[in-house]
Parts: C-alpha cells; sequence; structure tokens
C-alpha cells in the first residue's frame, strides 16, 4: 500500500485525478512558476530551522507548541490546512501532540498571515473519513478523468490529462 503523504492529501483536495497518478508513481517534473516561487520561498523563509523528515512527511519547521508549514498564497488553503492537520495527526500517533500553524506569504512576499490548525475531535474524524477515502481512490485501476478547471492550466499533469 501507498503510504499517505501531505502532498497527497493536498492533492486529493486539489484534484482527485492527480492525487491517484501522483499516487500510482505518475509524476511529472513540475517546473511551472508557481513551483519555483514556492520553492524559493521555502528557502527565504527568515525563521525557518531545517526541514524535518520522518516516515513519509516532511515538516517544514517544528517548535515548543508548533508544526509549522509555510505556503506560498492563500488559494487552497483547505488543503493546507488538512496537510498540517495530517502532520498533527502522525504525530499524535507517536505520542508528541502540538498546534499547526499556516503560515502564507502575501502576494509582495513581504508579510505573512498566520492561521492555527488545531487537531480536535471533529478535525481528526473527518481526517480520519478523508484518509479513508484516499485509500480507496488510489486503489482504483485506473484515475478518474480529468476534468477542466482553470486551475488545470497550472498542473503539472496538464499535457498528460488534455495534449
Ligand atoms: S490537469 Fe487538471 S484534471 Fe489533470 S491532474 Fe491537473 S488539475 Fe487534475
Amino acid at each position: 500500500m501507498f503510504n499517505i503523504t501531505g502532498t497527497l492529501i493536498n492533492y486529493y483536495i486539489h484534484c482527485k485525478t492527480q492525487c491517484w497518478l501522483h499516487a500510482n508513481r505518475i509524476n511529472l517534473e513540475d517546473n511551472s512558476e508557481e513551483v519555483r516561487i514556492g520553492k524559493a520561498l521555502h528557502e527565504i523563509s527568515e525563521d525557518r530551522v531545517s526541514e524535518v523528515a520522518f516516515e513519509n512527511i516532511k515538516l517544514d519547521k517544528i517548535t515548543k507548541d508548533y508544526v509549522v508549514e509555510v505556503k506560498k498564497s492563500d488559494s487552497d488553503l483547505e488543503s493546507a490546512k488538512l496537510q498540517l492537520l495530517y502532520y498533527l495527526y502522525i504525530l499524535k500517533q507517536k505520542g508528541i501532540e502540538k498546534k499547526g500553524r499556516l503560515e502564507v506569504f502575501e502576494k509582495n512576499r513581504q508579510n505573512k498571515k498566520r492561521f492555527e490548525v488545531v487537531l480536535d475531535e471533529e478535525s481528526e474524524g473527518k481526517l480520519q473519513e478523508i484518509l479513508a477515502d484516499i485509500k480507496e481512490l488510489i486503489s482504483l485501476p485506473k484515475p478518474p478523468e480529468p476534468k477542466y478547471e482553470s486551475k488545470c492550466r497550472k498542473c503539472a499533469y496538464f499535457e498528460y490529462c488534455f495534449i
């Protein structure tokens, strides 16, 4: 069984086709400007310490009270929050309980917005349902049919899906 990663959760919210393709190892290099900006922001986040990686997840930063995830825009807050919840959930399984903080850079890259994410009973229940759905989705023999939406233009799978 494919290990669920934060990226996979993000893709599940973004697009089920993308989630299936990534889970089934059909990975395309994404050199879009969006991705390059995202990588650059990770590098300049001023108070960032080294990424923390364990098992199949990578945390941008972990402090005494928080797991911090850095995002380049607030265009996909739902998936970013869910991704962070998943990290909190995995840590909780290991006996480490923390809150989550999502740091989103605004367009001018000078300011950032912060959102607190808490793994409570309700959010954990919702997360477990989504994890079960993801396992079912990625076990399907083929990906869901792609449906064109404006977000597809910025997706690494655009040519795969539509050209
Ligand atoms: S191009 Fe569109 S349909 Fe295809 S994987 Fe990307 S977001 Fe999904």
